[in-house]
């Protein structure tokens, strides 16, 4: 019996309309060439012209589970539990000559922590969020005076809401650039959140949508050359979410990888191990997972700054 009701709401939930992240409208970007991981790697290990800052915008717990695979082999064999693990969000500041300035996610901003409900926190998320562990150490306001207002635009690795939780801080007239798949619909699990992700949203430009190309060496899913001049490149690395995205910068100090969610912790990223329940898609996780490891393994030069972890 108790078989039987449990099928019923299996059968109900998969029945459910799925849901996408969020319904911010999307046009197609205006930024971005299409390139791929040999053109990529051509000037990987030439120092660039951009200034890249990263800051630990705040500390923060989550359960163990959520940013690793406790039922990857390595784990079990570790012997890894679940508990709350420190992570920190970060915000990533970009520097260019030419173009501007550019945060690559947005760290957390004060008035989100101050009053999450005027900053249109659901009640269930900030249930689940946990913003009570979270600590601000450089809020997304600070980061902005720091710049002297001037943010060019925004590269978001994927919309998960600890990704835009800068976004009241971001005045409404810059423009927003995320992978065009992220919006796709995959199911239920984005209901709890696509409300709070759509007031986060409200009122700022809609979401520019890069447009990958398969990648002509097969190596990742697509790769855009972000300002067409070899200094920023966008990776597709799905998996996590259908739209997550790397950025390879080649900095004044040599090339820096910013791997997003692909890969939250430094456990992970040592013993090859993806993020647990916090991702959609385990299996294609940890094939984006392996790709960027194999580019830091040819250019040993590339520095590795994690999702949520030095
Ligand atoms: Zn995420």
């Amino acid at each position: 019996m108790r078989g039987q009701i449990f099928f019923v709401l299996l059968a109900g939930l998969l029945a459910l309309p799925g849901c996408a992240p969020t319904q911010h409208a999307v046009v197609q970007s205006t930024l971005g060439k299409a390139s791929g991981s040999a053109e990529m790697e051509r000037h990987i290990d030439e120092p660039g012209p951009v200034v890249l800052e990263t800051i630990n915008s705040a500390d923060w717990a989550v359960p163990l589970s959520g940013v690793l695979n406790l039922k990857n082999p390595q784990a079990v064999q570790a012997g890894l539990k679940d508990r709350d693990e420190p992570i920190q969000v970060y915000a990533h500041v970009l520097r260019h000559p030419q173009y501007g300035n550019f945060l690559v996610d947005t760290g957390v901003a004060q008035s989100l922590v101050d009053d999450p409900a005027h900053a249109g926190v659901g009640w269930l998320v900030r249930k689940f969020m946990h913003l009570e562990k979270l600590q601000i150490r450089k809020s997304t306001e600070a980061i902005l005076q720091d710049l002297g207002g001037k943010v060019d635009g925004v590269l978001l690795t994927h919309l998960h809401l600890d990704h835009i939780t800068g976004m009241p801080a971001i005045p409404a007239t810059v423009p927003l650039y995320a992978d065009e798949r992220e919006l796709v619909v995959t199911g239920w699990k984005n209901m709890a959140t696509q409300g709070t992700t759509d007031r986060l949203l409200a009122g700022k430009q809609p979401l520019q949508g890069w447009h990958f190309q398969p990648d002509p060496q097969h190596r990742f899913a697509g790769v855009i050359d972000v300002f067409g001049d070899g200094s920023v490149f966008a990776i597709s690395v799905p998996g996590h979410t259908p739209g997550s995205v790397a950025y390879l910068v080649r900095s004044t100090q040599g090339p820096v990888l910013l791997t997003g969610d692909t890969c939250h912790t430094r456990w992970g990223w040592e013993h090859t191990v993806e993020p647990g329940d916090f991702t959609d898609d385990g299996a294609r996780n940890l094939e984006s997972l392996k790709a960027l490891k194999a580019l830091v393994a040819a250019h040993p030069k590339i520095a590795v700054r994690l999702g949520h972890q030095p």
